[in-house]
């Protein structure tokens, strides 16, 4: 199939690159600059050469219009995979800094591929489970999780600080994606992909691990050994493999079944306790690591929401990797850029 993957450079977006080049599709990536797409054409150098990886430059998606030229090819594009979103927490505008790209990058490119690219069947965006939680029902005894929920976070609570700004962004975003196929009835299927805090090896695409992507952090801190004293408190207690969630952008428009359908693609619950025992366990040279009985970092007493990944299992095929296998690849991925 040939592929149009937004924000090439990105975490989640280089493990779907790599899976669709495994699968044998032929992509191009959009990337903000030419020096991001050098880095990525020298990994993928014979993929290049037989014309199977090709490049845009898209520098700001939140500028309507950013997507008018990436989306028409020859040949043309089957299917478009979204996962460009800012996700960071250093921003001094919300609007501006996050709404902005995750909201008009979104409908920007629906747009652009309902005007200019007709040949498109399946548009797959990456969502996220901060569009699911319900952050003010804090740990939900009794609750599942799963894609029958919805954040109810309004344009005023997104201004009260950047993680409610994050999660407006990705929810406002997705809600955009669904409006639109109802309103505009365009000539392709929606699916989204709801991952929880994403955890995983780190590709190419990094040279110095001050760069490294937001969720990927607290496994980095804890290496370094910043929850000796004490473990921080782990947020939110879901998770999923980086390359779980790339099999599943590929998954979301290669079966039919998929179309139309949100995905919470989780592994589970973990907790930033468990995260300092697999490193560990698995790393005997990191001496800073907390104790059993260092405090902080548990599953909260009294109980936990849950959740019911069944849908991603069914209908993408999934098979989640587990908590230990995720850690210990990232922990070896960021000793290869210097931990
Ligand atoms: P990264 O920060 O690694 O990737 C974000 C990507 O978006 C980068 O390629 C970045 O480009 C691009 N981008 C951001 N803002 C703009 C902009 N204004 N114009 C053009 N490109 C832009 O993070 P992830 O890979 O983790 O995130 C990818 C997607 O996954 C996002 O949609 C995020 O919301 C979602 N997600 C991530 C989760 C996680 O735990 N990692 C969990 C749930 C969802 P550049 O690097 O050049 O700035």
């Amino acid at each position: 199939t040939r592929v149009l993957l937004t924000g090439g450079s990105g975490f989640i977006a280089a493990h779907t690159l790599d899976v669709l080049l495994k699968k044998g599709h032929s992509v191009v990536t959009t990337v903000r600059t030419q020096e991001k797409a050098d880095k990525i054409k020298a990994a993928y150098q014979s993929a290049v050469d037989k014309g199977q990886l090709g490049f845009a430059i898209v520098p700001d998606i939140a500028q309507p219009n950013a997507f008018d030229e990436a989306v028409v090819s020859e040949p043309p594009f089957e299917a478009v995979l979204h996962t460009a979103s800012p996700f960071h927490f250093n921003v001094t505008d919300v609007q501006k800094d996050l709404l902005d790209p995750a909201v008009i990058g979104t409908t920007g490119i629906l747009k652009s591929i309902k005007k200019s690219a007709p040949s498109v069947k399946h548009v797959v965006i990456t969502s996220s489970f901060a569009a699911i939680v319900q952050p003010d029902k804090g740990n939900w005894p009794g609750h599942t999780y799963s894609e029958e929920d919805w954040n109810s976070i309004t344009l005023e609570q997104a201004k009260e600080d950047p993680i409610s700004g994050y999660r407006a962004s990705k929810t406002f975003a997705e809600k955009a994606a669904w409006d639109f196929l109802k309103k505009e009835r365009p000539n392709f299927k929606i699916a989204t992909i709801n991952p929880p805090m994403v955890f995983g090896p780190i590709m190419h695409n990094l040279d110095s691990l001050d760069n490294l992507n937001t969720s990927n952090q607290r496994i980095l801190w804890a290496a370094q050994g910043k929850f000796k004293d004490e473990i921080p408190a782990t947020g939110v207690y879901f998770w999923v493999d980086v390359r779980d969630v790339a099999e599943a952008h590929v998954a979301a428009f290669e079966k039919p079944d998929a179309a139309n359908k949100r995905f919470f693609t989780t592994a589970g619950l973990f907790s930033n306790k468990e995260i300092a025992q697999i490193i560990r366990k698995n790393f005997s040279q990191y001496k800073e690591l907390p104790s059993d009985s260092t405090p902080g970092g548990d599953y909260p007493d009294g109980g936990l929401y849950s959740f019911n990944n069944k849908r991603s299992i069914d209908v993408l095929g999934l098979k989640y990797r587990t908590l230990e296998e995720s850690i210990v690849d990232s922990v070896k991925s960021f000793q290869s850029v210097g931990l």
